[in-house]
C-alpha cells in the first residue's frame, strides 16, 4: 500500500495560503494540490491539510465529502463521466451508458478489473451543443454517437491512442457576430491580449480608470439596465450601489463562474474564447465598487476554460493591467482564482461564499445580503461571468447603446444556450427581445428532423416548461416572468413530439436530488419524495393520488426554505403535472408510455 508523504508540498501550500485572507479559504485548492499528487485524497492527505489549515481534520473530511469531484479512493487511468442532466438524456445518454457499460464490463461507479477505466454518471457539465456527451479525465468528449465512440473505446482501451475527436465543438453553431459578446469567439483557441487589444479592448477601463469617478461609472451601469445575467436579473448598477460608501472593511469582488444549471454553457464560451473581456469588466466593476481584490469561482470541471482564464490573467499581470497601480493610475486590483470541486448549489452567491471561505458550500439566509456582510463578512458583490463581460462594451459605446438593444427595464443582449431537440443546437447571441420562437424555428433552424415541437424549458432546468403554443413570448426577464416562467441563465431545452414528459420531469427530480445541500427539511425530504415518486410513475408503477402527492410536496417546498434552490425543485414539477397532466395520468393508469421512442431514448436506471 502506498504510504504518501505530503511534505514536499509544503512550500506550494504556504504560496496558496498567501494568496487568501484566511488560511481556511485554502482548503479546495489544498485539497486540490492532494488529489493531483496521490490521484484521491487519503487520510493522510486529509491530516496534511488540516495541519496546514489549523483546521479539524473531521472538518476536512465533512468538506471532501460535500463536492462530487474529490476522491477518496483512487480511480482509473481514464476516468469517463457520462453526463445523464436532461439535455443529454434528449439525446440518447441513456442509450450511451448502456454500450459503456456492455464495452468495458462495468457499471456506473465501477472501475475496470486492469484498473483502466472507471465509468460515473453525473448531473450536466455544461457542454450541452454537444449531448450526449462526457468527460474523460480533463477533457470534454462529444456528442458521442457512432461516428465518435469508436474512438472513445480505442483511446480508453488501446494506448497508445490519441484521440482525434476531443474538444472538437465545431459542427455546433457559435455565434461570433453579436453586437455585444460573441464579437471575438470566432478565435476558438482563445483571444489573446495583443488580439483584444487591437479591437479596443482595455479602452473601457482605461477611460473608466483616468476620466470616471466610481459614482459615474455605476451610474453608467444603471442607465444601461444592465440586469445580473447568471439568472436572478437583478439590476447590476444598483446591486453595485448597496456597497457601504465608508466601509472600513476590505470589500471583495467575487467572479460567479461556478455555471453548472443544465442546459447551460455561455460561460464557458466566454471564459475560453474572450477572457480580457471578463478581466476588463472585472477591472471597471472593482473600481466601481472600490474594491482591490478580486477571486474569481470557476467551476471543477471547467478544466481548460480555468487554464485559459489563467493565461489572461498572466498577461493581465505582464501587461500591467492587473497588480499595483494598473498602467500608472492609483488603482491596485489582485485577482485569485479559486476552483470548485462539484458541487451546482455553489452557484447561489452566500453557498459560493461559504465554499470560498473553506466550507462545504451551505447557502446562508439573507439578509445580511453579501454587499453588506460577504467574504470573510466584509462588503462583496457577486457577479456573473456574462454579466461583467457586458460592462467594457457598454463603457465604451455607452448606455444609451446598450440600454437601446432591449427593453425600457434590459438592456442588451444574451448569450442563449440551445440544446435538446434543436436542429442547431449551440450558442446564439441575440437581443434579449427576440422570441423564443425565433430562436428554435428561425436561429437555431427548428426542431430536428422537422418532427414538432411538444416543450421547451427557456431559461435552464430550474424555469418552469413551456408547451409549443407559448414560444411567441420575448426572452427577457419581465416578458418570461409574465408568462410565468423565467429567463433564469438562458439556458432553453427544446424538446420534441418523442419526449416523454414523464421521463424529463424524473430526469429533473433527480438533479434536484442529487443536488441539494441537506440544510433544510423541506428541500432535503422534498427532492427525495418527489424523486421516489417520479421513480414509481416512470417505472409503470404509479398509484391513484400520486401526482396529488406530488403538487402537495412542491407546494410545501416555495418560499419554505433557506434559498431559492427549493423553489425552483418545486416549479418543474408543477408546471410539467398541470401542462401535460393527461400523459402523467396515462403513466399512473396504464403504467406505459404511448410514446414510439427510438433506441437513443433508452432509459437509464440509476
Ligand atoms: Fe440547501 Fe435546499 Fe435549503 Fe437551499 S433550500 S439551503 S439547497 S436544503
Amino acid at each position: 500500500m502506498t504510504v504518501f508523504d505530503f511534505k514536499s508540498l509544503d512550500s506550494q501550500a504556504k504560496v496558496i495560503i498567501g494568496r487568501y485572507e484566511e488560511p481556511r479559504a485554502a482548503m479546495l485548492p489544498l485539497l486540490w494540490l492532494v488529489q493531483e499528487r496521490a490521484g484521491f485524497i487519503p487520510p493522510e492527505g486529509e491530516a496534511w491539510v488540516s495541519q496546514k489549515l489549523g483546521v479539524a481534520i473531521s472538518h476536512v473530511r465533512e468538506v471532501v465529502s460535500f463536492y462530487t469531484m474529490f476522491r477518496t479512493k483512487p480511480a482509473g487511468k481514464h476516468h469517463l463521466q457520462l453526463c445523464m442532466s436532461l439535455p443529454c438524456l434528449l439525446k440518447g445518454s441513456g442509450g450511451v451508458l448502456a454500450q459503456l457499460t456492455e464495452r468495458l464490463g462495468i457499471g456506473a461507479g465501477e472501475t475496470t478489473l486492469d484498473g483502466k477505466v472507471t465509468l460515473s454518471t453525473v448531473e450536466c457539465l455544461c457542454a450541452c451543443e454537444s449531448a450526449p456527451m462526457a468527460q474523460v479525465n480533463e477533457r470534454y468528449v462529444g456528442p458521442l454517437d457512432a461516428k465518435s465512440l469508436p474512438e472513445v473505446f480505442r483511446h480508453l482501451l488501446e494506448e497508445p491512442h490519441t484521440p482525434a475527436r476531443f474538444d472538437e465543438y465545431s459542427s455546433f453553431h457559435v455565434s461570433t457576430g453579436g453586437p455585444v459578446l460573441s464579437k471575438r469567439f470566432k478565435n476558438a483557441e482563445g483571444t489573446w491580449f495583443d488580439a483584444y487589444a487591437a479591437d479596443g479592448g482595455y479602452e473601457a477601463a482605461r477611460k473608466a480608470l483616468t476620466s470616471m469617478t466610481p459614482a459615474q461609472v455605476t451610474e453608467e451601469i444603471s442607465r444601461s439596465n444592465l440586469r445580473g445575467l447568471g439568472g436572478a436579473g437583478f439590476p447590476t448598477g444598483k446591486k453595485w450601489g448597496f456597497i457601504p460608501k465608508a466601509s472600513s472593511k476590505p470589500v471583495f469582488l467575487v467572479v460567479n463562474a461556478d455555471e453548472g444549471e443544465p442546459g447551460t454553457f455561455k460561460d464557458r464560451y466566454l471564459l475560453e474564447r474572450d477572457p480580457h473581456a471578463l478581466l476588463e469588466g472585472m477591472i471597471i466593476a472593482a473600481y466601481a465598487i472600490g474594491s482591490h481584490k478580486a477571486y474569481v469561482y470557476i467551476r471543477g470541471e471547467y478544466f481548460r476554460p480555468a487554464a485559459r482564464f489563467a493565461k489572461a490573467v498572466e498577461e493581465a499581470y505582464a501587461r500591467g493591467w492587473l497588480g499595483k497601480k494598473i498602467q500608472g493610475t492609483g488603482f491596485d486590483l489582485e485577482v485569485v482564482i479559486h476552483r470548485g470541486a462539484g458541487a451546482y448549489i455553489c452557484g447561489e452567491e452566500t453557498a459560493l461564499l461559504s465554499s470560498l471561505e473553506g466550507g462545504k458550500g451551505y447557502p446562508k439566509l439573507k439578509p445580511p445580503f453579501p454587499a453588506i456582510s460577504g467574504l470573510f463578512k466584509c462588503p462583496t458583490i457577486v457577479n456573473n461571468v456574462e454579466t461583467l463581460s457586458c460592462v467594457p462594451p457598454i463603457i465604451r459605446q455607452g448606455a444609451a447603446w446598450f440600454a437601446g438593444l432591449g427593453t425600457a427595464k434590459q438592456g442588451g443582449s444574451r448569450l442563449f444556450s440551445l440544446s435538446g431537440h434543436a436542429a442547431r443546437p449551440g450558442l446564439y447571441e441575440a437581443p434579449v427581445t427576440v422570441t423564443l420562437r425565433d430562436l428554435i424555428m428561425n436561429q437555431a433552424g427548428g426542431v430536428r428532423q422537422g418532427r414538432k415541437l411538444k416543450a421547451v424549458i427557456p431559461g435552464g432546468i430550474s424555469a418552469k416548461v413551456l408547451t409549443a403554443d407559448e414560444i411567441d413570448v420575448a426572452m427577457d426577464f419581465d416578458s418570461l416572468a409574465e408568462r410565468g416562467t423565467m429567463a433564469g441563465s438562458a439556458g432553453v431545452i427544446v424538446m420534441d413530439e418523442t419526449t416523454c414528459m414523464v421521463e424529463a420531469l424524473a430526469s429533473a427530480a433527480r438533479f434536484f436530488a442529487d443536488e441539494s445541500c441537506g440544510q433544510c427539511s423541506p428541500c432535503r425530504e422534498g427532492t427525495g419524495w418527489i424523486l421516489k415518486v417520479m421513480n414509481r410513475i416512470r417505472r409503470g408503477e404509479g398509484r391513484d393520488g400520486d401526482l396529488e402527492a406530488l403538487l402537495s410536496a412542491a407546494s410545501r417546498m416555495e418560499g419554505k426554505t433557506i434559498c431559492v434552490f427549493a423553489d425552483a425543485a418545486a416549479w418543474p414539477v408543477v408546471s410539467y403535472i398541470t401542462k401535460f397532466r393527461s400523459e402523467f395520468e396515462h403513466h399512473v393508469k396504464t403504467g406505459t408510455c404511448d410514446l414510439k421512442r427510438e433506441p437513443s431514448h433508452a432509459h437509464a436506471d440509476h
